[in-house]
């Protein structure tokens, strides 16, 4: 008899796991992947560390996530700075100094910030939707060329029918920096996510390709408690409808090439190409093995987004208002299911990054453990 099956070895679940063993829980973890670690999981292809599930760039401002982070692997220095390609011209993200000194020859943040206020005034009132908050951050130019197109790819969805709040999470700098993001620490655990998973996991029993629904009274029988970390809806079979999803599809090829584009993001922000963007894996370990030997090949992965239905891999909640509600009517269910804990990107169908799945997963735990 355990104290907690914890359905789920991605990281709300591995986390979740650690802390209950650290309190003395028996506790048993299930994943119906042939794998640990969920959409982190990276895989060793000649010494690179592929991520399976799409590029994942570890960034908090949260001094208590990094600080348990650390606990269990090593970062190195890695900061996310893509490129954007737009039919063959390139600019630097996230939109600052650099891609507007290319989009419009400016040269100093005052010319900067006057073309952007320029082409601003076309928005009036607080922005409504994506492409009225795009253009009042960065102006009309730059909505066109490195905004919509990905954008309408990467959700499916025009970007006026899309809510502003997504595009608020891109800096906008009138300085030269290509740091993606805004925050404090950064980087990518030093052998892989799945190394990190394996020592969150450490000493604790794990079964996989165990479908919690292949055989869920059974496996409810074995534990006093639940802490579900899969799709909210598919617990319920779906009863009151699906949640939609974004869902991507990676083509990933092994090339005989050492550098194939020189950075590991470079997004094709027009509507013609068909992917997203290209992910070079090995610059996440700067072209090195663990010995520090350069790599004499390359591994890519292209990335198309596509609608989610059921079956497919579900990535991204879409927190639009007709699927908030439906969540909403789920968490109602959820609310009234006693022995189970909802938790992580698909069971709060919330659109977590790494560190506030881990400091969600800690903030269940001072919950449930006490
Ligand atoms: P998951 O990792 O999805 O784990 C849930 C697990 O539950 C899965 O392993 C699944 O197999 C298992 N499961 C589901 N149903 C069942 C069932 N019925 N029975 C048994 N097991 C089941 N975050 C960042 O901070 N930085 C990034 O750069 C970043 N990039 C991303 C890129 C992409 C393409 C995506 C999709 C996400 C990205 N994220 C990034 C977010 C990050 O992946 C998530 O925050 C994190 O992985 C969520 O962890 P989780 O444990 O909640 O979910
Ligand atoms: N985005 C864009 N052009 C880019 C990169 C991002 O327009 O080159 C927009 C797009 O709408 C995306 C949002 O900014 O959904 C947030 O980007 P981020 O890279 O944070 O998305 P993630 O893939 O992490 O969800």
């Amino acid at each position: 008899m355990y104290d907690y099956l914890i359905v789920g070895a991605g990281l709300f679940g591995a986390v979740f796991a650690r802390e209950a063993a650290d309190a003395g829980k028996r506790v048993l973890v299930i994943d119906k992947r042939p794998h640990i670690a969920g959409n982190v999981y990276t895989e060793d292809v000649e010494g690179i560390h592929v991520h399976r599930y799409g590029a994942h760039i570890f960034h908090t401002n949260d001094s208590t996530v990094w600080g348990y982070v650390t606990r269990f692997a090593t970062f190195n220095r890695f900061t996310n700075s893509p490129v954007a390609n737009y039919k063959g011209e390139l600019y630097s993200l996230p939109f600052n100094m650099y891609t507007f000194n290319k989009m419009w020859g400016v040269v100093t943040p005052e010319q900067a910030a006057a073309k952007i206020a320029e082409q601003r005034r076309e928005i009036v009132g607080e922005p409504k939707n994506l492409e009225e908050q795009a253009i009042s951050l960065v102006g009309r130019d730059i909505y066109e060329k490195l905004i919509k197109g990905y954008t309408e790819k990467q959700w499916g969805r025009d970007c006026r029918d899309l809510p502003a709040f997504i595009i608020k999470r891109l800096p906008v700098r009138l300085t030269f920096d290509n740091n993606y993001f805004n925050a404090l620490y950064q980087g990518i655990p030093v052998g892989g996510y799945t190394k990190l998973a394996e020592n969150l996991l450490d000493g604790i029993e794990v079964r996989l390709s165990c479908d919690y629904f292949a055989d869920k009274a059974a496996l409810d029988a074995l534990a006093d408690r639940v802490v579900y970390t899969g799709p909210i809806d598919a617990y319920f079979d779906y009863k009151l409808g699906t949640l939609e999803y974004r869902s991507v599809r990676f083509e990933t090829e092994l090339l005989d090439m050492p550098n194939f584009q020189g950075n590991a993001a470079v997004n094709y922000t027009d509507r013609e190409t068909p992917w997203t963007r290209i992910i070079e894996h090995k610059w996440f370990e700067f072209g090195k093995d663990a010995q520090g030997n350069d790599l004499p090949k390359t591994v890519i992965s292209r990335e198309f987004s596509s609608e989610w239905k059921p079956g497919d891999e579900p990535y991204y909640p879409v927190n639009d208002a007709k699927n908030g509600a439906l969540y909403q009517q789920y968490r109602g269910l959820a609310d009234r299911e006693e022995k189970v804990v909802f938790g992580g990107r698909l069971g709060e169908y919330k659109y977590y990054d790494m560190d506030q799945v881990i400091a969600a997963a800690l903030r269940c735990c001072g919950k449930e453990l006490g």
